[in-house]
């Protein structure tokens, strides 16, 4: 075999977290601790020859890299201390920066340099926005007692309509649309990689709706019950800190579609509806309650973090903590501006609020690039992985 190193995908695979590998020597060790590698196609080893060897393509068309937890039982076991489970970190990043679209933006999310621009962005968007809306204003204290952050964006008297939601809907959505579209694109060209380099049968296709019950679903159902991460015995807190996560984001996804619903459907018949809802309001309270995992779900994975670069089996890098950062930031400007909201504090509340926005459209446009892409680009490897094992691929 002539191998052609990439040696530009070596040094950004370094950078990225993966500065162990060449530590490796083969032994397998980690290959027979990991609990997800399975007798047949095992790994973390034969992707830490793959990445000394700088094999690009390999490795980014490879399911298992996708599979990985990051748990970091493999590198606990070690006896090099080459940190394989980093290594498949820095992979993955380097993959969502190579899948995403467009290209400059999926770059910009590579680098800590690169914060105030990323920062900046939503920041000068949302800005702008509230300027365009006319509604530049701190709120007099009654105001925000009676609206709360309802007329941030101002107030129309066309009752059908709430002038807050038109401009709120008018950055948010395309700064969703966006990442979706990305994430398809991804998707998409990754699945391609992944076929092309398994040398799958293609000439056997399942019908849109087989696909979707034979193999996505089962995939989406395993990614939600955790069941693989359950499998990590040595850093048993991340799973502690994602579950949770993962249902704050699930309430919060409900309440933002029945906040839509609200505003933009039901309230063009009920015009009451464009109030604040109020603290004993179901939703509300799902809010709250999701508000609270949330944070509590990011403060065990940042404890959980810290803990492993401390003893040395993690390395520090941008694409790990830039979602814990931005996370962290949606959690606490959110529950910041509702407390503030109670405590009867415009000015501070405005700006927290301000921050709140700024940080959500963060999540939303940067989703793609950043580790939180982990939720499309793996659940698309363990639906791949139900696939290449069906008889249509065989
Ligand atoms: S990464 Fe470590 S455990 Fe795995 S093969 Fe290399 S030296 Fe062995
Ligand atoms: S980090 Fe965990 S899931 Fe990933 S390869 Fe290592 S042991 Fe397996």
């Amino acid at each position: 075999m002539n191998v052609q190193p990439d040696l530009e995908f070596i040094k950004t695979l370094k950078q990225a977290g993966g500065d162990t590998m060449k530590k490796c020597y083969q032994c397998a060790t980690c290959s027979v601790a990991c609990p997800l590698s399975t007798d047949d196609k095992p790994f973390p080893r034969k992707e830490m020859i793959w990445s000394q060897w700088g094999m690009k393509e390999n490795l980014i068309a490879d399911p298992d890299v996708f599979l990985c937890h990051q748990c970091g039982d493999c590198t606990e076991m070690c006896p090099r201390g080459a940190k394989p489970g980093e290594v498949l970190g820095a992979i993955r990043s380097y993959a969502y920066t190579f899948y995403g679209w467009p290209s400059g933006l999926a770059k910009l999310c590579t680098s800590a340099k690169n914060l105030p621009i990323l920062i900046g962005i939503p920041a000068v968007i949302i800005l702008i926005m509230w300027f365009l809306s006319g509604a530049m204003h701190i709120p007099s204290s009654e105001e925000f007692a009676s609206h709360g952050y309802q007329q941030f964006f101002g107030h129309w008297d066309f009752k059908w309509y709430a002038k807050n939601i038109f401009f709120i809907v008018a950055f948010m959505v395309p700064a969703a649309g966006i990442a979706a579209f990305s994430a398809f694109m991804g998707v998409r060209k990754m699945w391609k990689s992944m076929s092309d380099n398994a040398s799958l049968n293609t000439e056997f296709k399942p019908s849109i709706k087989q696909f979707a019950t034979d193999f996505l679903w089962p995939s989406i159902v395993e990614t939600v019950q955790h069941g693989r991460f359950k499998e990590c015995t040595v850093n048993t807190d991340r799973v502690k800190g994602h579950l949770p996560l993962m249902f704050a984001f699930i309430g919060l996804f409900i309440v933002t579609c029945w906040s839509l619903l609200k505003n933009d459907v039901l309230g063009l018949f009920w015009t009451s509806l464009h109030a604040p809802m109020s603290l004993i309001d179901p939703f509300k309270i799902v809010a709250n309650i999701s508000a609270i995992a949330l944070l509590y779900g990011i403060w065990v994975l940042w404890k959980s973090r810290t803990d492993m670069e401390k003893r040395g089996k993690a390395s520090k890098t941008f694409y790990d903590w830039f979602l814990i950062w931005e996370i962290l930031a949606v959690g606490v400007t959110g529950l910041g501006a509702e407390l503030l909201r109670w405590a009867g504090l415009p000015a501070l509340g405005y700006i927290v609020y301000y921050l709140h926005l700024v940080s959500v459209m963060m999540l939303f446009l940067y989703m793609p690039y950043t580790k939180f892409a982990h939720i499309v680009f793996r659940t698309t490897a363990m639906c791949f992985e139900k696939y290449r094992e069906s008889a249509f691929a065989k």
